[in-house]
């Protein structure tokens, strides 16, 4: 049966998977790494085969093996990769894109119609926030945001109107904010709603959202999948029902991901636990240096987090991203540009650590009040702590400190 592969992944554990899973050597020549199908378009043996990849339809499939057409619906290498995060968020099936962005509007896209409304948490990254600010209205699809914390103007939105789709992010960007899972998907499936999370922050090592019953999770591949900073890419996985939709989008829109990318994407999740595991042990402890300065600190797992129980609770840790308050303008921006080892640089997820100061870079154009009322104050700092030397990290932002007139 064209399911053996996936069955067969399913039983082994997260770090084999991520090292093996969909890549098995194959033949004739059995290839230990998996090969990149560097091709647009694959040839009919005869018009047999051709009646055969018709009927059957390549775009479905979901064996790597022989029913492909043309690279902008499926491709082996893209495919072995849409396999891999779907056994590893435990789904049925996944698609893959050319970027976070594009898997997050060609799914949203799928799955609504003029006239439907969606509820989404007023905490996202900027571009998804204005994907469903600016451009969904435009189509006459209505959008209304909330604060996810606040279950009770959840459950009051839902149930104002009928409410198709909820969407979020937990631990959301850059005050890592965690909603809770569970709660917001019993509200919401009660409503019959269908529930999508971006998992891009947490990954799927730390966190498992269709464990919590969460119908659709969505990534930018480019961060800690990828892992290097060299690759952009999104996937979406869910149910099989609700993929074959959003592949559709994906053939119609045609926002695909290239096999180059999608085969540096497989190399990337082979240390994703690897990586994962010293991304939390490395901001854990800087973050635990900065309170220890008396400095107001935002990540999950700190026992002082007013988010700590509920992250406990679903997550098994977290990632590199770290966020502290030096108060000032002046003081952040002393300290942005004294680094010698975090690169001034946005996006986050890869080995290398990067600083940021959103005030004068993501969030340059946003008015001031606005900004502040999302916790981006004039002194937020965002880390993407790397996997370096942790006492040589300390050692750098201890220097950057001192030119900022702070002594640690
Ligand atoms: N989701 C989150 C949480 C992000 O941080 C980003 C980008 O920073 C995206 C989605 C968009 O991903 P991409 O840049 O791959 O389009």
């Amino acid at each position: 049966m064209k399911n053996d592969i996936h069955r067969k992944c399913r039983n082994l554990s997260f770090e084999t998977l991520c090292i093996h899973g969909h890549q098995e050597p194959e033949e004739p020549n059995y290839p230990v790494s998996y090969p990149i199908y560097q091709t647009v378009n694959f040839a009919f043996k005869n018009v047999k085969h051709a009646q055969r990849i018709m009927s059957e339809g390549s775009l479905f499939d979901h064996d790597k093996k022989g029913l492909y057409i043309y690279s902008r619906g499926a491709n082996p290498t893209v495919r072995a990769f849409e396999l891999l995060l779907a056994d590893l968020e435990l789904a049925e099936d996944g698609v893959a894109f050319s970027s976070g962005m594009a898997a997050i509007t060609s799914t949203v896209l799928a799955l609504v119609d003029k006239g439907d409304s969606i509820l989404v948490s007023d905490t996202l990254y900027g571009e998804t926030f204005g994907f469903f600010s600016n451009f969904l209205p435009r189509y006459g699809i209505k959008v209304r945001f909330t604060n996810f914390r606040d279950l009770s103007s959840v459950e009051k939105e839902i149930e104002k109107e009928h409410v198709k789709l909820v969407f979020l992010e937990t631990p959301a960007n850059p005050t890592l904010k965690v909603y809770p899972l569970k709660k917001i998907v019993d509200i919401s499936h009660n409503y019959g709603a269908q529930v999508i999370v971006d998992n891009t922050f947490a990954t799927p090592y730390f966190q498992k959202p269709r464990k919590l019953g969460v119908d659709i999770v969505v990534h930018s591949a480019t961060k800690y999948i990828g892992g290097h900073s060299d690759v952009l890419g999104g996937i979406v996985v869910g149910t099989f029902k609700d993929m074959a939709k959003v592949r559709q989008n994906l053939y119609t829109l045609g926002a695909a991901l290239d096999p180059f990318a999608a085969w540096l994407l497989l190399r990337g999740l082979k240390t994703l636990h690897v990586r994962m595991q010293r991304h939390f042990e490395n901001a854990l402890r800087i973050a635990e240096w900065l309170e220890e300065l008396g400095l107001n600190v935002f990540y999950p797992f700190l026992r002082s987090s007013p988010y700590y129980e509920l992250a406990k609770s679903q997550m098994s840790g977290f990632s590199g991203i770290v966020s502290f308050d030096v108060g000032e303008f002046d003081k952040a921006v002393k300290i942005v540009e004294n680094t010698r080892i975090f690169i001034r640089a946005v996006s986050l997820g890869g080995v290398e650590s990067l600083i940021n100061h959103p005030a004068s870079t993501t969030h340059y154009h946003v008015p001031l009040k606005i900004r502040e009322s999302r916790g981006i104050t004039d002194g937020l700092i965002r880390l993407s702590v790397g996997i370096e030397n942790v006492n040589d990290l300390i050692g750098d932002l201890k220097d950057a400190f001192s030119k900022a007139g702070i002594s640690p």
